[in-house]
C-alpha cells in the first residue's frame, strides 16, 4: 500500500525517524483522560511551557499547535506585514516559507553553507549590497519593499553561526526569528552566544514537536522569547485574540493555535527522556561514522565545531565519482526495507515561489544531488546500522 509520500513506514524494517514513547507518556496522558482535562486548558500546557523554558533557558515559552503556527505567530509579532520581504534559506522544510506567505509577505531565498544552513556570508553580502537603510528600516534596492525579518533554520540540528548576522540585523532593524524546529538540545560552545541554546539568540525562536523531531507531542510547537510583551501577545494571538474573554470582545484577528493538554502531557514525558535521546543520537552518529570509514564513495555530513549539536538526523554524502545517485540509492535501500529520503527540493524552485528573488544560490544544488537522509531514530540498533552499511558496501 502506498500513501502520498511513498511506502508507509510500517513496511520498513528500518524507518527513517520514528519516536520512542517508553517513558511516562502513557501515565501522563492517562492522567489527562482520568481528570477529563484534555483540551487547551489544563496543567500540562503550563508545565510543558515551564519545562521547555527551564531547559532552553529562554525567559518565556508559549506553546502552539505546531512549529508552523509558532513561525506564523512569530512573524506577526516581529511586525511582518503584507508586502514586506523576509529572508529565508532555500534549503529547508517548507514550513518557514509557508509561514511567510500566511503573512502575505514575500520570501527572498539564500544559498546553503557546508553544514546545510543558510549561508551567512552570502546573506550578509545580500544585506550590504542589495538593500539600503532609511528612516529606521531596511529596503530591497530592486523591489523597494521593506525587508523586515530573517529566518535562519538550524538544519538537521546543526547550529547556524549567528554572531555576525545578529550584529548586522540589529544595525539594520531586521528581526531574527530562529527556526530551531530540528535543533532542540543544540547549544553554542564558542562565540558571543557560547552556552546558549539555539532558538534563544534571535528576538524569537520556534520549536516543533512533530512526530519526527527529537521529542514529540504528536504535534506541537513553541515560541521562545525573552520579550515579555511578545510572550503575552503570543498567548493572545494563539487563543483567538480575546480582549474580553467573558463578553467575547476581539479587537484583532486571532488564531486557534493553542496546544492541548494531552499533547503537552506527551511533551512533558518526552522532555524527561531528552538527555538520554541526545546521548543515543551521539552514539548513533559515532557508530555510523566508524562503520562507514572503509567505504570509498561515502561519508557523513560534518557538524560544526562551534556548537554541541543534537545530531537529530544523519546525512550521507555521496562522492562526485560515485556511479550511484540519490534515487538509485533510495531504491536499493527500499528493496532492503530501509527507509531513506532525499533532502528537500529547493524552495526557490517550487511552483508557488519560483518567481521570487534569490541571491547567489550555488552550493544548495549540489547538496540536493549528493545527500541522503539516513535512518536516525533513537531506538536504532547497531545491528540496523551494520545492515545499512552492508547494503552500501555491496
Ligand atoms: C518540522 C519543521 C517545522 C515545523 O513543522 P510542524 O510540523 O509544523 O511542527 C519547521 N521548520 C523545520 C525546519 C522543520 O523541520
Amino acid at each position: 500500500m502506498k500513501n502520498f509520500i511513498g511506502l508507509i513506514d510500517t513496511m520498513y524494517e528500518i524507518p527513517l525517524l520514528v519516536p520512542s514513547l517508553k517513558g511516562n507518556e502513557l501515565k501522563y496522558v492517562e492522567e489527562c483522560i482520568n481528570d477529563e482535562w484534555v483540551s487547551t486548558a489544563g496543567s500540562y500546557v503550563r508545565k510543558f511551557e515551564e519545562k521547555i523554558s527551564d531547559y532552553t533557558q529562554s525567559k518565556y515559552a508559549v506553546a502552539c499547535t505546531n512549529g508552523t503556527s509558532a513561525l506564523h505567530i512569530s512573524l506577526k509579532l516581529a511586525g511582518v506585514v503584507s508586502e514586506d520581504e523576509v529572508i529565508v534559506p532555500t534549503l529547508t522544510f517548507i514550513a518557514p516559507i509557508n509561514a511567510v506567505m500566511y503573512c502575505s509577505a514575500i520570501p527572498i531565498f539564500m544559498d546553503a553553507d557546508k553544514f546545510h544552513n543558510i549561508d551567512i556570508e552570502k546573506t550578509i553580502d545580500f544585506i550590504t549590497t542589495e538593500t539600503f537603510f532609511r528612516s529606521g528600516y531596511t529596503y530591497n534596492k530592486k523591489t523597494k519593499k521593506r525587508v523586515s525579518a530573517i529566518i535562519p533554520v538550524h538544519v538537521w540540528g546543526n547550529a547556524s553561526y549567528l554572531d555576525e548576522l545578529i550584529r548586522i540585523c540589529e544595525e539594520r532593524n531586521i528581526v531574527v526569528i530562529e527556526d530551531a524546529s530540528e535543533s532542540l538540545g543544540t547549544t553554542y560552545t564558542q562565540g558571543n552566544f557560547a552556552n546558549k541554546h539555539t532558538g534563544t539568540i534571535g528576538r524569537l525562536g520556534c520549536l516543533s514537536f512533530n512526530g519526527n523531531k527529537i521529542i514529540t507531542c504528536g504535534g506541537g510547537g513553541i515560541i521562545l522569547t525573552s520579550d515579555e510583551e511578545h510572550a503575552e501577545r503570543a498567548v493572545y494571538y494563539t487563543t483567538q485574540a480575546k480582549d474580553d474573554p467573558v463578553r467575547y470582545i476581539h479587537n484583532n484577528v486571532g488564531y486557534n493555535y493553542r496546544l492541548t493538554n494531552i499533547q503537552a502531557a506527551l511533551g512533558v514525558a518526552q522532555l524527561e527522556s531528552l538527555p538520554s535521546y541526545l546521548n543515543k543520537k551521539k552514539i548513533i552518529n559515532d557508530y555510523y561514522r566508524s562503520a562507514i570509514n572503509d567505504l570509498e564513495h561515502f561519508s557523513f555530513l560534518e557538524s560544526p565545531d562551534y556548537s554541541d549539536n543534537n545530531l537529530w538526523l544523519n546525512i550521507l554524502e555521496i562522492s562526485d565519482d560515485c556511479r550511484l545517485n540519490v534515487d538509485s540509492l533510495i531504491n536499493i535501500f527500499e528493496k532492503n526495507k530501509i527507509q531513506t529520503r532525499p533532502v528537500w527540493t529547493l524552495n526557490h524552485m517550487q511552483k508557488p515561489f519560483k518567481d521570487f528573488q534569490n541571491h547567489r544560490i550555488e552550493n544548495a544544488y549540489k547538496i540536493v544531488e549528493k545527500s541522503l537522509c539516513m535512518p536516525s531514530s533513537v531506538n536504532l540498533k547497531t545491528s540496523h546500522i551494520d545492515k545499512i552499511v552492508s547494503v552500501l558496501s555491496e
